[in-house]
């Protein structure tokens, strides 16, 4: 029974564009109604018509620890009685900073900011202030937010609405956004040849998550850092999604390569709304009021988003078998499904890597953007749907990462699995 959440959803779309506040909330990728939330806990989501899910969506990967984690919901409780924001500067921002310091490899100077859009926008901006060069290469079906020159060939909410070109996205602006396939290592070289000391940085999700789940194949990573050393090219990692995640100090250490600058968002808000962009003293220090190339916040570093960030932080700082048990978690799903899907004779594709992992319907591997758009998207529709009856919340696209807390139990993981057996036969049979 969804009676409530329809009613509210035709409420929201008289006020609210689409009736949600982000894209994708609004199941267009899947079709129907969404579901409105009330409540979660741990690994579990209630809505407003009072039925229970298993989340995979994690409020789209903040949640490591599961919702309402409690030593962060206290800290968010005491915080807010010393004031909601200041403007001025705290020692929280220096613990946090330095906490995020020393758990990510390479970086030295961390500017915290308010969302995943903002940091990405800012180091992009910072790598253009610091090479002296206005294009950079971004990779087909990667999303680094909604900043104009990101929404070339975009993942996420831009891939699920099949928007081709983004009305407001000047073709001025477009024109120094240059685009490879992803995992595609001989186009990027091309694309640095065409615009010699043209290029200010390659930015990339070191594991694709807003195209499904996507893993960088054998030397992807490793070849761009080359590329980007022989010809002074600044490499982005977009760590939105892996930061805190894959490991402790994000892709940078679960693949031994280094990147110039790195941008954070949701876990290191724990669910606030926040994000960073970090990197070595020499490149960060041509940032305002150090440098000239100029970004700033209101609300930057506020302290309720700062404490519960640095809660959640420090749980994970202190607790490295947490990301043994998330991996273990997900290859644990990943070979639940697989078998559920064998069985019935489906083809598939399930890429995992730690706590992510997404669903494909194809014979062939998912490696880029063409290949994760070719896949069967209308059985997707129809598993999510019937997934979602049974209680377990995917996100509404094909084109969506699903993430693992670490609040899930064996049972949780097999109800899924047996939820995605009762699906698949029901889908099969009608
Ligand atoms: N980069 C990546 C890799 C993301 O996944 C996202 C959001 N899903 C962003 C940037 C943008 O973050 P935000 O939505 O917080 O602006």
């Amino acid at each position: 029974m969804y009676t409530q959440s329809t009613s509210l959803f035709e409420r929201a779309k008289k006020l609210i564009p689409g009736g949600v506040n982000s894209p994708v909330r609004a199941f267009k990728g899947v079709g129907g109604t969404p579901v409105f939330m009330k409540s979660a806990k741990g690994a579990y989501m209630y809505d407003v018509d009072g039925n229970r899910y298993i989340d995979y969506i994690n409020s789209w990967g903040p949640m490591i620890m599961g919702h309402a984690y409690e030593p962060v919901v206290k800290a968010i409780q005491e915080y807010a009685t010393y004031s909601t924001s200041f403007g001025a500067p705290t020692e929280l921002e220096i613990k946090i900073a330095e906490l995020i310091i020393s758990m990510v490899p390479n970086i030295e100077q961390v500017r915290m900011v308010n969302s995943g859009t903002e940091a990405c926008m800012s180091a992009l901006r910072l790598a253009r202030g610091y090479t002296g060069r206005n294009k950079f290469i971004k990779f087909e079906g990667n999303y680094h937010g909604h900043a104009d020159s990101f929404l070339v060939s975009a993942g996420s909410g831009v891939a699920t609405l099949e928007i081709q070109s983004v009305p407001g996205v000047t073709q001025t602006v477009a024109a120094d956004t240059l685009t490879a396939p992803y995992n595609n290592l001989p186009a990027v070289e091309k694309l640095v040849e065409e615009h010699p000391d043209q290029i200010a940085a390659i930015i990339v999700e070191p594991v694709a998550g807003n195209m499904g789940c996507i893993l960088p194949q054998q030397d992807f990573l490793q070849g761009l850092r080359s590329l980007c050393d022989q010809h002074n090219i600044l490499l982005i990692f977009d760590e939105v999604m892996t930061g805190f995640r894959l490991a402790r100090g994000g892709a940078q250490e679960l693949f031994n390569i280094k990147a110039d600058l790195v941008t954070f968002g949701k876990i290191i808000g724990a669910g606030m709304p926040v994000g960073a962009f970090a990197g070595s003293t020499e490149i960060m220090e041509h940032v305002a009021p150090a440098g000239k190339v100029y970004q700033a916040g209101t609300l930057s570093g506020n302290p309720i988003a700062m404490i519960a960030g640095y809660t959640l932080l420090q749980t994970l700082n202190e607790n490295p078998d947490i990301y043994r048990q998330l991996a273990e978690k997900g290859a644990y799903l990943a070979g639940g499904l697989q078998s559920v899907f064998s069985a019935a004779g489906i083809v598939h594709q399930v890429n995992s890597l730690g706590s992510m992992l997404s669903v494909h319907f194809a014979e062939y591997p998912i490696i880029n953007f063409e290949s994760a758009s070719g896949a069967n998207n209308e059985l997707f529709k129809h598993f999510f749907h019937a997934m979602l009856e049974r209680g377990i919340y995917l996100p509404p696209s094909a084109f969506e990462s699903w993430f693992l807390s670490n609040a899930l139990t064996t049972e949780d993981l097999d109800a899924t699995i047996a939820a995605a057996k009762a699906s698949i036969a029901v889908i099969t049979n009608s």
